[in-house]
């Protein structure tokens, strides 16, 4: 079955062409330019993603999304104008899934679109998945051990709390300032970089579990994110 993408823009050209690059790519669009209007859709007819703008009318993105995560954990995907808007609702910890910044290229939307999906279908399905990776890395909480096809990875205190943090939202993107927030009870004496030392050496750890991809992603500008 067909999966519906809801795409909130109030750029009516823009939510048309995204619209033609989804259902050339099997999906069923559904496009919206009010805040108020999309929120009853959201409502009456949850898609299985929303593709959200920021500045709308009736009712702004985040208000948006905000009302949704009250009751639902529908992955979505933030839309944006500038870069520097993304570290501010970084901050807001809205929950979005992805964030993309206008202006964009369809196709790329189009792909994202299917990495948040595959991604967080998957993480529903962790028991059921056959992918090696995602089943054969542990986070054991009450041991503080994280184990790599039952083979114990030796980490620091820190770098535990840095993978659990990172692989406990597969894909949600960090800024440095809520990874410090997990590290650190009292943050005030550390600089962000701090994590950056920290994070260098979780990923030499991992390298021998990834041989062939990298799984913790940086997003210029922006933060990290854990991609199986
Ligand atoms: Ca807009």
């Amino acid at each position: 079955m067909s999966q519906r993408i809801l795409i909130v823009e109030d750029e009516t050209d823009l939510a048309q062409i995204l619209a033609e690059y989804l259902q050339r790519d099997g999906f069923v669009a559904t496009t919206i330019a009010d805040g108020l209007a999309a929120m009853a859709e959201l409502r009456r007819a949850p898609p299985e993603l929303l593709l959200l703008d920021l500045m709308l009318p009736g009712m702004d993105g985040i208000s948006i999304l905000r009302e949704l995560r009250k009751t639902s954990d529908l992955p979505v995907i933030m839309v944006t104008a500038r870069t520097e808007e993304i570290d501010r609702l970084l901050g807001l910890e809205l929950g979005a899934d992805d964030y993309v910044c206008k202006p964009y290229s369809p196709r790329e939307v189009v792909a994202r679109v299917k990495t948040v999906l595959r991604r967080t279908q998957g993480a529903a399905n962790v028991v059921a998945s056959s992918t090696p990776h995602r089943s054969a890395l542990e986070i054991d909480a009450d041991a503080q051990q994280a184990r790599f096809a039952g083979k114990n990875l030796e980490l620091t205190p820190k770098e535990f709390r840095l993978l659990q943090t990172l692989a406990g939202k597969p894909g949600r993107v960090f800024s440095r300032s809520q990874l410090l927030d997990a590290l650190y009870e009292d943050n005030l004496e550390v600089s962000e970089r701090a994590i950056d030392s920290h994070l260098k050496n979780l990923r030499k750890k991992l390298a021998p579990a990834f041989p062939d991809e990298e799984p913790i992603r940086s997003i210029y500008g922006v933060g990290f994110a854990f991609e199986w």
